[in-house]
């Protein structure tokens, strides 16, 4: 049978929820059960693919080539579980369905309403393609108190009430602000949040309450009573120095045990947490540093990069080193020198990104890392712009451009207008609309014998997770290994470069997708390893 917890922000943002529900995720696995992560999100996008970094933080894309929520990210990364296309939905896409249906003519004439139409609409996402699942944890995006999440929060109030109370739990989690001049932490906010939910039907039985110093028995007391919450179920979720860390604190804490009383389901045995353990031991008493610079053009807001930063921290456990990250603007290098910030790093890092603007900066530093020989990893528009450097620096081929930045007589990196995948044939041309014309999600590529990939990744074949308009042309491969460059790796028909490096460089690899996405504290992903063991071997020369 499947149990559902649904969990609610109150307060402020950003408190976490979403690391909240995938810590618990997390722990309930360890507990041996199965379950799955869901994100509901109040904005009307269809999906955040269409969404600023800097407004809403990474675009996170699955297997099935869905872009979602970054927090689906954090699922990922701390359950394992790969999440799909169907574990996020926004408002935007709930209406979608909705109106396309009463189009149709499905709602036979009826009136269509947000009550109930809309909230079947997303009452049916939370069951979609639930099977063997042991508990379904579903984050709802936003704060309570939102216009935009009302909808929502009528759905949970009554799914809770279709599957009964005995399956559905809820948990809120709020802030307790410390005012110095006090020199107390404040329970009010909390009790108004939760009065606010109250206010729509739905009484949380779980707070979990976040705070920067622990929480006076006296307060968790206060916050029981005035918030008709049983006092074990206040629960603290204090600041901790890692993410990975939240699993650990949130079991000190009791947070699972709480969840499954609720239940009714048994609090033993113990779980065992030893591989968070190790992954904060890792972390915390490293025995080496590494500074990678990391070049990009949304340096300002790092949820924009969420899950690479967290890939190289992972490189990081894997070599038992810190990995120090330099953001650098790459538009620093359109009137500074590369060499004064570059000098002095170990590895050198372009990320995916799109447009013109910061592009020649970035080369710049590609052209640094080649010329002298700093591990580079370049990844989606990384790649592309050291296969754009080569051209035009190694090969002779002034011109060389990608037609994202216009017209070229040199199209070394072009939109392609149709490729295999499996037995279909995908089309795409340049005026179709910005949303979903991606080559989006997972896509095989196939490894050159000897090179340094496929000794990477100890395979021939490998999947790998996808989110560009763009391919590197391969119409110019025969130019380009001629100067010294390999095309390491390449989709299974031979027609995309999925990966190129350099022989005669200590490390350099640039890669079509994001290997990014799929590296997991516990299972890091070996470009990452082997890039933060190269820069470890750097960090020896300067
Ligand atoms: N802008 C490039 C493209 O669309 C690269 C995209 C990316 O880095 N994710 O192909």
């Amino acid at each position: 049978m499947t149990r559902y917890i649904f969990i609610t922000g109150g307060v402020v943002s950003s408190l976490g929820k979403g690391l909240a529900a995938a810590a618990l995720g997390a722990l309930l696995q360890a507990r041996g059960y199965k379950v799955r992560l869901r994100k509901l999100d109040p904005y009307l996008n269809i999906d955040p693919g269409t969404m600023s970094p800097t407004q809403h933080g990474e675009v996170f894309v699955t297997d099935d080539g869905a872009e979602t929520d970054l927090d689906l990210g954090h699922y990922e990364r701390f359950t394992g579980v790969a999440a799909r296309q169907g574990d996020n939905v926004t408002t935007g896409r709930i209406y979608s369905t909705v109106l396309a249906k009463e189009r149709h003519g499905d709602y036979l004439g009826a009136t269509v309403q947000v009550i109930p139409h809309v909230t079947d609409a997303i009452k049916e996402f939370i069951r979609s393609g639930v099977t063997d699942e042991d508990f379904i944890l579903c984050e709802i995006g936003g704060t309570v108190g939102d216009i935009e999440s009302l909808p929502f929060l009528e759905a949970i109030r009554q799914f809770g009430n279709d599957v009964g109370a005995e399956n559905a739990l809820f948990v809120h989690v709020t802030l307790l602000p410390y005012i110095p001049a006090a020199g107390e932490l404040k329970t009010k906010p909390t009790q108004h949040s939760v009065k606010e939910l109250l206010s729509v039907g739905i009484q949380p039985q779980l707070l979990l309450c976040r705070a920067d110093r622990p929480i006076p028995e006296s307060e968790r007391r206060k916050i029981a009573l005035f918030c008709n919450v049983r006092e074990g179920r206040v629960v603290s979720a204090l600041d901790v120095d890692t993410i990975y860390q939240v699993p650990i604190s949130y079991h000190e804490q009791g947070f699972d045990k709480e969840v499954l009383d609720y239940f009714g389901l048994p609090n033993s045995p113990e779980p065992d947490l030893d591989l968070w353990r190790t992954i904060v031991s890792r972390i915390k008493q490293p025995e080496g540093e590494v500074v990678i610079g990391v070049i990009g053009k949304y340096t300002a807001l790092l949820e924009s990069y969420k899950s690479l930063n967290e890939a190289l921290i992972h490189g990081g456990i894997a070599n038992n080193v810190r990995v120090r990250l330099e953001w650098i603007d790459s538009e620093i290098f359109d009137t500074e020198d590369p060499v004064i910030h570059l000098e002095g790093v170990h590895g050198i890092l372009v990320p995916g990104g799109f447009g013109e603007r910061g592009a020649e900066g970035k080369m710049k530093a590609v052209r640094f890392a080649r010329e002298r020989g700093v591990p580079y990893l370049g990844i989606c528009f990384g790649m592309q712009l050291a296969v754009i450097d080569c051209a035009r620096n190694l090969a002779g081929i002034a011109e060389a451009s990608s037609t994202e930045f216009g017209p070229t007589s040199e199209p070394i990196v072009g939109l392609m207008t149709e490729w295999q995948r499996g037995n279909s044939v995908e089309h795409r041309s340049a005026s179709e609309d910005f949303g979903g014309t991606m080559r989006l999600g997972a896509y095989e590529a196939v490894l050159a014998d000897g090179s340094l990939v496929s000794e990477i990744y100890g395979a021939n074949r490998i999947s790998e997770r996808h989110r560009h308009r763009y391919e590197v042309n391969i119409d110019y491969r025969d130019a380009l290994e001629a100067v010294g460059m390999t095309f390491s790796g390449l989709s299974p028909d031979g027609r995309l470069p999925e990966i190129i490096e350099f022989r005669d460089h200590p490390w350099f690899v640039g890669v079509q997708f994001h290997p990014e996405l799929k590296s997991k504290p516990f299972d890091p992903h070996p470009l990452f390893s082997s890039f933060i063991a190269a820069a470890m071997k750097q960090s020896r020369l300067v």
